[in-house]
């Protein structure tokens, strides 16, 4: 791919808006672009970052046995009555009329919708369990959007729901997530401590969050640095009863706990049977008495994934991509070429990464070594292949990974399988 046939709009200049290292870095490396408080435009970048962690984590919802739905973003206000979450959603949830008059919502979340897509089609134990996931816009209207993609009112989140006949299935499903949920994050080069958390308005039993510890987190997390025991601080308050500083016992060994920011990525929940009762969604166990179906939900913020790689993988110059979710892994970097005889170098060494698997981009304008350089350090490609004259004399390239102060100079011949060890 060249550089040339894309659309990567960098900016030199510190975008004011953005408070905070993913929000600057996305804007500045052209990945996302604000079109009003709370919605962001994707570009190329961004959206091949995004097709990577969306890739990610079909694979891991696959493996799991959950199977791919996808639901209308447009709900009947009819089916939220019928929960009691119109009452209780509050101004969060976008609600309109549409031109019949009918109460219409825009999805802020799915568990009504695809309860009621059981009713009636579910009927005996032997139709259990039931696994399925979507990858698909949510709206909520945030009080406060803010930093950029991380909290937004128009935002990309991979929800499953399962569907279970007792408890003990419900909770071998919930530990097959919460396992899934560990492989993923950790694919896409993200550290993250799984806590205790509160249901909140979705009601339910138990629920874990998957937290990112980062400075500039919105969320507080408590962890013993003794047992491991963590939780929300929302949740520890509840549990221990008093508000929650540094240094607060553990509930489990009683040692001292430690206060973390962390950014919330995802939440699973145990949710009973709250939306199975309401809406109808019941079946025949084996001695033939109906039950409501006892069900779990599962919650990735998809798109609030990227700024959480970005804000614990970068530095001064840019971003530092895990190679698994990176936009391309490599680029390819000529500066003044002046021998005509290896004029068309750049292009062939870009197509022979390409034909062996290697994403690649040929950065290919007609701008300054400088501009080049820095362009490459701040998108934050994980190996760039630098080609000029100097590196061409000793029939080489010179390759350096990001992140890693020394470049070496790899002989052209050896260039390819070089490259592919890291991508
Ligand atoms: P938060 O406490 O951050 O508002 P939540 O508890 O409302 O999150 P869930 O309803 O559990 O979130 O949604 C699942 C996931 O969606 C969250 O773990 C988070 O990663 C992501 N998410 C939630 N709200 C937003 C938002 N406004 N913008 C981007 N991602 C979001
Ligand atoms: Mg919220």
């Amino acid at each position: 791919m060249r550089w040339s046939e894309t659309y990567i709009p960098t900016l030199k200049e510190t975008p004011a808006e953005a408070e905070i290292a993913s929000h600057r870095l996305m804007l500045r490396a052209g990945l996302i672009r604000k079109l009003a408080a709370g919605t962001y435009s994707y570009l190329p970048l961004g959206m091949r970052s995004l097709a990577k962690v969306t890739a990610i984590i079909r694979e891991e919802m696959e493996a799991a046995s959950v199977r791919e739905v996808l639901l209308p973003a447009l709900q009947p206000a009819e089916l939220w009555k019928r929960s009691g979450r119109w009452e209780t959603m509050g101004p969060e949830m976008i609600r309109f009329k549409n031109r019949h008059g009918r109460d219409t919502v825009l999805g802020p979340t799915h568990e009504e919708v695809i309860t009621d897509l059981l009713v009636g089609e579910v009927r005996s134990y032997r139709d259990l369990p039931k696994n399925l996931y979507q990858i698909q816009t949510k709206f909520r209207d945030e009080p406060r959007p803010r930093f950029g993609v991380i909290r937004s009112c128009e935002f990309l989140m991979k929800d499953a729901y399962s569907f279970d006949r007792d408890a003990e299935a419900l909770e071998k499903r919930y530990r097959r997530m919460f396992e899934a949920y560990e492989t993923i994050f950790k694919r896409c080069g993200l550290n993250t401590i799984p806590v205790e958390a509160d249901t909140g308005v979705m009601g339910g039993d138990d629920s874990h969050e998957f937290m990112v510890p980062a400075g500039s987190g919105e969320d507080t997390i408590v962890q013993c640095a003794g047992c491991g025991y963590a939780a929300s601080k929302d949740r520890a308050a509840k549990k221990l009863g008093v508000e929650i500083q540094e240094g607060v016992a553990c509930p489990k060994c009683k040692k001292g706990m430690k206060l973390l920011p962390a950014i919330e990525v995802g939440h699973i929940f145990k949710l009973g049977t709250k939306y199975s009762a309401a809406l109808g969604a019941a079946f025949l166990d084996e001695a033939g008495q109906s039950k409501p179906i006892i069900m779990g939900c599962y919650g990735i913020g998809v798109t609030r994934l990227l700024p959480a790689i970005i804000e614990t993988h970068h530095d001064e110059a840019g971003i530092l991509w895990p190679v698994s979710v990176a936009p391309y892994p490599a680029v390819i970097v000529p500066l003044k070429i002046s021998d005509p005889a290896q004029a068309g170098l750049p292009e062939q060494v870009e197509r022979e990464l390409t034909e062996a698997g290697v994403e690649c981009l040929l950065d290919d304008r007609e701008v300054s070594a400088g501009v080049k350089m820095k362009d490459a350090d701040l998108i934050g490609f994980p190996i760039r292949i630098l080609l000029s004259d100097k590196t061409l004399q000793k029939n080489s390239a010179e390759v350096k990974f990001r992140g890693e102060a020394e470049a070496t100079l790899v002989p052209l011949t050896e260039l390819l399988q070089q490259v592919k060890k890291r991508a």
